[in-house]
């Protein structure tokens, strides 16, 4: 058994880890070829669809660009060798500057 070839057969978890790792899965290979300059492209793209989905879009639209903006996030995470969730641990006890939920800054 091969530890880089995950079968979907079975739902991932949808923990950050996760689905960093099925975004890796599903894209990686192809995004690593395209680099990190086009994955920025791709997610400031992706932002600006967002942008424009909460002017004037459905919540499904929301949803959708919301979910596009994050596998891109998670892919550039993936090619800089980032571990998504320790990128967020930081935000786990409160704000990482008063460290207060909800934030007193
Ligand atoms: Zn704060």
């Amino acid at each position: 058994m091969t530890s880089h070839a995950t079968p979907m057969s079975t739902p991932t978890p949808m923990t950050i880890g996760g689905v960093q790792r099925a975004i890796d899965a599903i894209y990686g290979e192809r995004d690593r070829e395209r680099g990190i300059p086009a994955t920025i492209a791709w997610l400031t793209e992706e932002l600006g669809e967002l942008a424009q989905a909460v002017r004037k879009g459905t919540v499904d639209e929301q949803v959708h660009e919301l979910g596009d903006v994050l596998a891109w996030t998670f892919s550039l995470a993936n090619q800089l060798g980032i571990d998504a969730e320790a990128a967020v641990a930081r935000y786990a006890e409160g704000c990482p500057r008063c460290g207060h939920v909800p934030c007193d800054c």
